[in-house]
């Protein structure tokens, strides 16, 4: 069978599903590969590099469609994208199905198998596939490299002939997997690093990379990450207040936030205000990694660059995985060609899809005509 990957379409995307290591990887499961002319370029990947890698290159979009039995592509597929779908057909991208349950209905009526890569369950055996975390990683890492581009001084502190520089002072909010790149960059880079996040069971994590973990004085409360499968949930309204006083203590004192903090399913909670804004100084940057889920920040512009009044810099870009593309599609065609190595058991080109499996079941939304979001709850074993 074949694998073909097409051109992104969504606006400033850069990423490409299929490089041409990973396309190797794919033949030895037994698959052609396909991809459209042009696809890889804005990662660095050209035509040519694909072609000596033994990929077959597609003319037009409507070819590559139309020739591949599986489409792997990184954002959720366009409406006229979706039209291409046929039964015999699997999609295998991102798709965020709770907030596109449009276009997960017309992926379905058209009989195709869908494989969401943003809900692979997040379980050990499935890490190799986890490409929510592959990107996470780059923005929490691009972050830092985008603050620093932005920031007027030197991350590690310095004794030179012509005087002696402070280290700069960083704090990061939130500490999941973002949250940890960018602890571990701003650390390497020299700088002093604070990091904060609602579950204690991170504090030991942030303090092996060398940065120092932001205690409350609020003993009462403490979430329990293990109850919410790892994940944070919403905080009582008196912890809520005990973060903000602590914030708005450190706020004069730090250089640059890193906020990454994320509740499942939930606009991000705003955790930046706009007096901690005003109480930092001129020429401190605030890089917010939740802009697109509306910010940690009161101010952030999502996809935007601003330059507040009293000179502080506040970056909501959302694009930052695609701001390293190379970097990314490598990692992505990797978690990629991972699932397909579990969907093809008999290295043989011919995808086995096995709803009895916990992983494949989890990220399939669409199968044999039918939506199948949500997965059940995983079995207890
Ligand atoms: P996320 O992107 O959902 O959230 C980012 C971080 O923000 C989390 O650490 C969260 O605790 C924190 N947060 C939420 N509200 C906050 C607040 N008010 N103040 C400060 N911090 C706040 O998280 P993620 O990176 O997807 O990781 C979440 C969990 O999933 C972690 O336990 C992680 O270890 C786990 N995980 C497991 C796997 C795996 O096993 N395959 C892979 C990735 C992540």
């Amino acid at each position: 069978m074949k694998i073909g990957t097409p051109k992104e379409v969504f606006d400033g995307e850069n990423r490409v599903a299929m490089t041409p290591d990973s396309a190797l990887q794919l033949q030895k499961l037994g698959y052609d590969c396909v991809i459209e002319t042009g696809a890889g370029l804005a990662a660095g990947f050209s035509d040519a590099t694909y072609e000596a890698a033994g990929v077959e290159i597609a003319a037009t979009a409507a070819s590559l469609w139309q020739e591949s039995n599986i489409i792997a592509k990184v954002r959720p597929p366009s409406d006229a994208e979706a039209e291409w779908l046929t039964a015999d057909k699997t999609l295998i991208s991102f798709f965020y199905p709770a907030s596109n349950k449009e276009l997960m209905d017309l992926c379905a009526s058209k009989g195709a198998s869908v494989i969401a890569m943003d809900m692979v369950p997040r379980i050990s055996r499935a890490q190799k596939m986890d490409a929510l975390s592959s990107m996470a990683n780059i923005a929490g890492y691009r972050a830092v490299i985008e603050a620093g581009n932005n920031f007027g001084r030197f991350f590690t502190g310095q004794i030179t002939a012509a005087g002696k520089v402070p280290p700069a002072k960083v704090l990061v909010v939130g500490a999941g997997v973002a949250g940890l790149a960018a602890i571990g960059t701003s650390t390497s880079l020299g700088a002093i690093t604070y990091a904060f996040d609602v579950r204690p069971e991170v504090a030991e994590q942030v303090e092996s990379m060398g940065a120092e973990f932001v205690y409350l004085d609020f003993e009462e409360e403490q979430q329990d990450g293990a109850a919410t499968g790892g994940y944070a949930a919403v905080s009582s309204p008196e912890f809520a207040a005990a973060q903000l006083a602590k914030f708005r203590e450190l706020a004069p004192d730090i250089d640059i936030v890193i906020t990454t903090a994320l509740i499942p399913n939930r606009e991000a909670p705003e955790l930046w205000t706009e007096d901690m804004v005003k109480a930092m100084k001129p020429g401190s940057v605030i890089v917010d990694l939740a802009a697109e889920r509306g910010g940690n920040c009161k101010l952030t512009v999502p996809d935007e660059k601003i330059v507040t009044d009293n000179g502080v810099t506040i970056i909501g870009y959302t694009d930052f995985p695609s701001r390293m593309a190379t970097q990314s599609s490598t990692l992505y065609a990797t978690n990629i060609r991972h699932m397909m190595t579990d969907l093809t058991p008999e290295k043989d080109g011919n995808p086995v899809h096995n709803m009895e499996d916990d992983v494949i079941r989890g990220a399939t939304i669409a199968h044999a005509s039918e939506v199948t979001f949500p997965p059940p709850p995983p079995k207890v074993k």
